[in-house]
Parts: C-alpha cells; structure tokens; sequence
C-alpha cells in the first residue's frame, strides 16, 4: 500500500513512524510512505500557506492554492488509471469517528492520500474539490492533522497482510470481534503472591477459550455495553451475561 501524506510538518512523521512494526512493513515493501511538503508547493514569494477567515474570527486558514498544486504532483505520482479517483482522507474533528471497521476498510485501498490541516483547518473549497473522507480520531481538537494521521497509519498497517505474524495476529483483538478483549498475562505465574488465573495454566484449552470468551463479555458489558448489541450471542453467552448483569446489580459501591 502506497500512503502519501500532505503536510505543513513532515518532520513529525519520521520518529513515530520509523520503529517496530511499522518499521518492518516499511523494510519489506508492504507499506510504502511518504510525506510531502504542502509548503513547497506554495506560490507565495514567502511561501505562505495560510490567510486569515472571510468573515473574521481567530486564527489562520490554509490557503487552497498550494494544497491543490501539492495534490496535483502527489496524484500524478500515482499513477492512476484514467477514471480513477485517488482515496483523500482529511483528518479532521468535524469527520466521521474513526474505528476498526474503517481500519479495515482503508486496509483494502491500493494508495491512499492523506491530508493534515493545521491552524483553523483548511479551505473548505478543498474539502469539496479533492476529499474523499473527512474523518476524526476523537471528539477533541489537536493542533494539527498530523498525530490523527499517524494513529491511521498505525492501525491500517498493521492489518496488511505480512505485517503480523501469526502469533501477533490481530484477529483476537478488541473490537476485531466486537468485543473488548479478555485480560492477558504472562510468565512468572505467580508474580509477588499475584497469581495468573488457574484455567490458563491448565492447558485445557477448551476451558481457556471459554474463560476469554466470558471475560470479553464482561468488560464489554462492563465498559462498553453499547458494543454487544452489534454482536451475535449464542443461548450460552446471553446465559453468562444475564449473571453478569445480576451480579452488578447485586453489587454494592
Ligand atoms: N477549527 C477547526 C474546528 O473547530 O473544527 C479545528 C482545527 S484544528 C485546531 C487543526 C487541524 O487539526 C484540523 O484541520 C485537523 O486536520 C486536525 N485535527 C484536530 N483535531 C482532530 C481530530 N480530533 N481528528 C482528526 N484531525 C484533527
């Protein structure tokens, strides 16, 4: 996958984005990055990128021009086929709250072009022209598209095929099911007087299965129980659940 990202501070990608997994993926071709400077592109003689709101109001916005002359040389870089429309994701507070399920989705895109507002955002003329997904990572504002951008690509890549092993297969975690995902532990069994929970030393590993199951359930009902309407419960799972709900509700604060 090849993923172009427009920015005003390309700088901020290389730390981040340079270690563990993401590294690997960038070493074995499965991910392709690259960070272009929107600035470069700006006809400015001082090369501004920014100018302040028709309208008044706080803050800079980013000018239209050298954001479309910088999409034009990424685009052209691509190597599209006639009649195909690249894939622009604007990170943005007003877009679409990001999650797994739109993870997955982009993990299926051949290329995909990021943009990275900063200051006010970006003109809207731009939103409309070359936007494809406005999208968020949460209801908060950041300064800048670039951290939003880089949880994408952290997540996208490392559901490329090759990227994980099969021991860090990713098809067991949170919300990869749609459940929050069953308390984990490792070596020393007993660590301090704190012991790993009996059925997951027992190696009976129908018993195990049916231990994380039931764990997943419950913090997912416990944390978020919005979540367990998407899911199919079988008879047992609702059973367990039901005993989860009573208890609860049993319990005193
Ligand atoms: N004036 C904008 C508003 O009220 O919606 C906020 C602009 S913000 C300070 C600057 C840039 O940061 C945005 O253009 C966007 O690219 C990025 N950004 C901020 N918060 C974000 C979020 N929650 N998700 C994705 N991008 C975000």
């Amino acid at each position: 996958m090849i993923i172009k990202i427009m920015t005003l501070f390309p700088e901020m990608f290389t730390g981040p984005l340079s270690n563990s997994i993401i590294l690997r993926a960038k070493e074995k071709n499965i991910i392709d990055l690259e960070y272009i400077n929107i600035r470069d592109f700006s006809d400015n003689k001082h090369k501004k990128v920014d100018d302040y709101p028709y309208g008044g109001g706080p803050g800079m916005v980013m000018t239209p021009q050298p954001i479309f002359d910088c999409y034009k040389h990424v685009v052209d870089t691509l190597g599209l086929k006639e009649n195909e429309k690249p894939k622009v994701v604007y990170l943005s507070p007003k877009g679409k709250v990001f999650n797994q399920g739109m993870a997955v989705e982009l993990s299926m895109e051949k290329s995909i072009i990021m943009l990275c507002g900063h200051y006010e955002g970006v003109d809207q003329r731009v939103i409309d022209e070359i936007v494809t997904d406005e999208i968020s990572i949460g209801d908060y504002v950041l300064t800048g598209g670039e951290i939003p951008a880089m949880v994408l690509i952290d997540s996208i890549t490392r559901l490329l095929p090759g990227v994980l092993s099969q021991s860090q297969c990713y098809k067991d975690e949170t919300f990869y099911s749609g459940l929050l995902e069953y308390p984990q532990y490792t070596r020393p069994a007993n660590f301090r007087g704190l012991r790993v929970p009996d059925t997951l030393i027992s190696g009976n590993h129908k018993k195990i299965n049916e231990w994380r199951r039931r764990e997943s359930l419950k913090l997912t009902y416990k944390r978020r129980p919005e979540l367990l309407k998407n899911i199919e419960l079988t008879d047992g799972d609702k059973e367990f659940l039901n005993s989860v709900k009573e208890d609860s509700s049993q319990a005193k604060y």
